[in-house]
C-alpha cells in the first residue's frame, strides 16, 4: 500500500442546539466583532443571532448568492471593513459559506461556518467564484473555515426536495473520493461511512422532514462527504457538473443528483475497489450506479437534465466543453462515450 495523507485543520462542533455555543466558538478563534452572512432568503434565520451575540455582532450582510459573484464579494468585503469586523460567521448553504470564503481570501479574516445544507463547502479549502458569467475554482488553505458549527436544528427547515438533491450532491463528493488519484485509506473510510449515513437517512427525511434522528445522520454524512471533497481530487462527475452549471446555468445540487449515476457507471469498470465499497455503503450486491439512480427516484430527485431546463441542442457543446481540459479520471475521457452519457442523463434513463 502506498499513499499520502494530508489532514486539514478544523475545529468541528456537532449536535442539536449547538448554536448557543457560537459566542464560545468565536472566542476560540480570537473573534470579538463578527460580520454575519446569509442569503436574502435566510435573513430571518440569522437575525436572532444579532441579539444572541450582542456587541460581538457588528452587522449582517444578507446578499449571498449562488456561485459567489465577484461584485457581491467586493461589497461584502467593504461592509466588513466599514464595520471593523475581525471575523465572519456564514450561516447557510454552499452559497453563503462561499461568500465567507471569498471574504477570507481577500482579508484573511477567520471564519465560522454554520452549514444548513449538505453541500459540504464548510470543510473544503475550495472556492468557486463567478465574474461575467465565467466560473473559476481555486484550492487554497486561506479559504478553509477555522471552525464549523453543525446544529442539526438548522436543517429542519430545508425542504424535502432540497434535502434530497443536496444529500446526493454530498454523496457525489464521496463517490469521487473513492476513486480519486490522491485517495487514501482514511478518505475511503470517510467516504464509505458518509454514503452509508446519507443513503439511509435521506429516504427517512423525504418521508418525514422533521425526523430529527434522520436529520442528524444526514448532517453527519454530509460532514464526512465534504471532508472527502476537501482532502482528495475531483474527477469526471465534478467536471461535468461544473460544465453544466457554469456554461448552461443549470442548478447546482439538482445537476449533481442527475449526473451522479451516469458518471459512476462511466467509471465503474475502471474502479472496481471503489465500486465494491460503494455497493457496501448503498447496501447492494452489485451495480452501485443503478442503486444511485434508484435512490434518486426514491427521493423524488429530478428525472433528467431535460427536467432541469437543458436543451437537446446543447448536448454536443456540453460534450465538447467536458472533454476540454479534463480533470484526472480513472477511465480515459472519450468524447463519444461522454456524449452518450450526457444523452442518458438528459433523458433521465437508468444507466446501462
Ligand atoms: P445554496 O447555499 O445556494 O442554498 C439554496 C437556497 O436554499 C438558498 O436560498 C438558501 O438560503 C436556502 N437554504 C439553505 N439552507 C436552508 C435551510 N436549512 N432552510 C431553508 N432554506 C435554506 O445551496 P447549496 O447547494 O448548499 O450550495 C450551492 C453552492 O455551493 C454552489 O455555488 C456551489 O458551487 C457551492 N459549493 C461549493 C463547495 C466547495 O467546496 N467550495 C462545495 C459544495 C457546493
Amino acid at each position: 500500500m502506498n499513499f499520502a495523507y494530508n489532514g486539514l485543520p478544523a475545529r468541528v462542533l456537532f449536535g442539536r442546539g449547538t448554536l448557543t455555543r457560537l459566542a464560545e466558538l468565536m472566542g476560540e478563534i480570537g473573534g470579538k466583532r463578527a460580520l454575519l452572512l446569509s442569503t436574502p432568503a435566510q435573513r430571518g434565520q440569522v437575525e436572532p443571532l444579532l441579539a444572541l451575540l450582542g456587541d460581538a455582532a457588528v452587522g449582517l450582510f444578507a446578499e449571498a448568492a449562488m456561485h459567489t459573484p465577484l461584485d457581491i464579494s467586493e461589497r461584502a468585503v467593504a461592509t466588513a471593513q466599514r464595520a471593523g469586523a475581525d471575523c465572519v460567521i456564514a450561516l447557510g448553504g454552499g452559497s453563503t459559506i462561499g461568500l465567507g470564503k471569498a471574504i477570507a481570501l481577500r482579508t484573511d479574516l477567520p471564519q465560522i461556518a454554520v452549514p444548513t445544507t449538505y453541500a459540504g463547502s464548510e470543510v473544503t479549502p475550495i472556492l468557486g467564484q463567478t465574474e461575467g458569467g465565467r466560473k473559476t475554482t481555486q484550492r487554497t488553505l486561506k479559504v478553509l473555515p477555522e471552525a464549523v458549527l453543525y446544529d442539526v436544528n438548522l436543517t429542519l427547515t430545508l425542504p424535502a426536495s432540497m434535502s434530497a438533491t443536496s444529500g446526493l450532491n454530498a454523496i457525489a463528493h464521496a463517490v469521487e473520493g473513492l476513486y480519486a488519484r490522491d485517495g487514501n485509506p482514511i478518505v475511503s473510510l470517510m467516504a464509505e461511512e458518509g454514503v452509508r449515513a446519507l443513503a439511509q437517512a435521506l429516504p427517512r427525511i423525504v418521508d418525514r422532514p422533521g425526523d430529527i434522528e434522520a436529520r442528524s445522520d444526514a448532517l453527519y454524512g454530509a460532514w464526512l462527504c465534504g471532508t472527502v471533497l476537501g482532502s482528495a481530487g475531483m474527477a469526471l462527475h465534478h467536471k461535468l457538473c461544473h460544465t453544466l452549471g457554469g456554461s448552461f446555468n443549470l442548478p447546482h445540487a439538482e445537476t449533481h443528483a442527475v449526473v451522479l449515476p451516469h458518471a459512476t457507471a462511466y467509471n465503474a469498470a475502471a474502479a472496481p475497489d471503489a465500486m465494491a465499497r460503494l455497493s457496501r455503503a448503498l447496501g447492494v450486491a452489485q451495480d452501485p450506479a443503478g442503486a444511485l439512480f434508484d435512490l434518486g427516484v426514491r427521493l423524488g430527485a429530478p428525472a433528467g437534465l431535460k427536467a432541469l431546463g437543458m436543451s437537446q441542442v446543447d448536448l454536443d457543446r456540453a460534450a465538447d466543453l467536458a472533454v476540454e481540459n479534463p480533470y484526472w479520471n480513472p477511465r480515459p475521457i472519450e468524447r463519444p462515450a461522454i456524449r452518450r452519457l450526457l444523452q442518458a442523463a438528459f433523458d433521465g434513463d437508468r444507466p446501462a
